[in-house]
């Protein structure tokens, strides 16, 4: 019992003294990126017909896993599942339209930002909501652990939330009647129109929401990789050429280079 102790001394003496793993360690060892990506997400993160991940946060994981030298496994996240997920260590990574928040920010960590949107509002065609003072005394529906649940209440303080846990319910909650609009990210409602031609996009952006990847807590030698991945992505064109297949017009957001980069 003696010994044991005694290791179990010295094995956490070692633990302490060791510095902390950085998640380019742990990904290294296991030979692949664990990314955590939206499936509910059009065109962020979501699945094609093929039954394969895809969209431009999905296609930004792969192009990290290939600068990493490994390939990349996705793990699903929803708004609510993200943090957590990333704090249990379920993921090595999140790029899952998450805003850069200053609440966020006292759990986790954020690289730079990637992508710049705002909230906005989805309706049914053919009703009479244009805006937000439309929206008192109204049903809205948002997802659990967004931003913008939260958000609209401080805009429009009369309109009632209802919250659902995934995007496709929302979006069903809506085209039934349930609810009579959806907020969230200005890009999802114009996929979600063009995908539902009983659906609209209509009030304009009424917040700004910087997208960063999110990643563990006191990691810079991780976080420092991450973003100049994406400095060099801004530097090579592709995160021109992915801006432009996903929202099919010319980047109205640049990922800020710092003098230096590119010489990965
Ligand atoms: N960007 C917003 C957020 O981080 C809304 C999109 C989402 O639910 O991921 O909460």
């Amino acid at each position: 019992a003696i010994l044991a102790l005694a290791l179990a001394g010295s094995a956490l003496l070692s633990c302490r003294s060791a510095p902390p793993q950085s998640t380019l360690d742990i990904i290294g060892a296991r030979g692949k990126l664990i990314a955590g990506v939206k499936y509910d997400f059009k065109p962020f993160g979501y699945i094609d017909d093929n039954g394969e991940n895809t969209g431009f946060d999905v296609e930004i994981a792969r192009y990290i896993a290939k600068q990493l030298g490994v390939p990349a496994e996705f793990k699903k996240v929803t708004s609510d599942s993200r943090i957590p997920d990333l704090l249990g260590g379920k993921v090595d990574l999140l790029i899952a339209s998450m805003t850069h928040t200053v609440t966020r920010d006292n759990k986790i960590d954020f690289t730079i930002t990637y992508f710049e949107d705002g909230q906005s509002l989805l309706v049914r065609k053919g009703g009479n909501l244009r805006g937000l003072e439309d929206l008192a005394g109204k049903t809205v529906a948002a997802v659990r652990g967004a931003t913008s649940g939260l958000k609209l209440l401080s805009f429009q303080p009369k309109a009632q939330l209802l919250l659902f846990d995934e995007y496709p319910e929302a979006i069903k909650s809506l085209k039934s009647g349930m609810t009579d609009a959806l907020t969230t990210d200005r890009s999802f409602c114009i996929s979600a129109a063009d995908d539902n031609p009983d659906l609209e996009v209509t009030g304009g952006a009424f917040t700004v929401e910087p997208y960063g990847i999110g990643i563990r807590e006191n990691d810079s030698r991780y976080r420092d990789f991450l973003n100049q991945v994406l400095m060099q992505m801004q530097l090579d064109g592709t995160y021109t050429q992915l801006y432009w297949k996903y929202f099919h017009q010319p980047p109205s957001f640049e990922i800020q280079v710092f003098p230096g980069a590119g010489a990965m």
